[in-house]
């Protein structure tokens, strides 16, 4: 009992404690970093709001899963400017045809929306390799 309480405290004191999963494969390694944003922050929050359990765990992608992530992300690039190239054109010709408050918060809700899809193939940014 007392060796197990020991060892508990020592392993919450250590700093070092953080692991790190790679979010392609989902196993615990080491790899780059990815890039904290807003999405990855709400999801935690969401995360430590239901579980209760603030596991500040490091999210990495794995030297084995580069090439797979970065064809995903790509993919998410894409269809995030498509989805929002779609709900601004909508949003523009709903305007247009007819201007009034209703039209401009559907329109809203209508990008919103499209935005929320394309987050449905979310990959984050990493800390190497995409400069612009
Ligand atoms: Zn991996």
């Amino acid at each position: 009992m007392q060796q197990k309480k020991k060892a508990g405290k020592i392993s919450v004191s250590k700093a070092s404690s953080q692991k790190s999963f790679c979010i392609i494969c989902g196993n615990e390694t080491n790899g780059i970093e990815v890039e904290n944003d807003f999405v990855i922050n709400s999801i935690r929050w969401l995360k430590t709001k239901v579980t209760k359990n603030v596991k500040n765990n490091r999210l990495v992608v794995c030297k084995a899963c580069y090439p797979k992530y970065k064809e995903q992300r790509k993919r998410y690039e894409s269809r995030q400017r498509l989805y929002l190239a779609f709900g601004i054109i909508f949003a523009f010709l709903s305007i247009v045809v007819s201007p009034r408050i209703g039209t401009v918060l559907i329109s809203a809700a209508v990008v919103l929306f499209l935005y929320l899809m394309s987050l449905l193939s979310y990959m984050p940014k990493i800390r190497i390799g995409i400069k612009k």
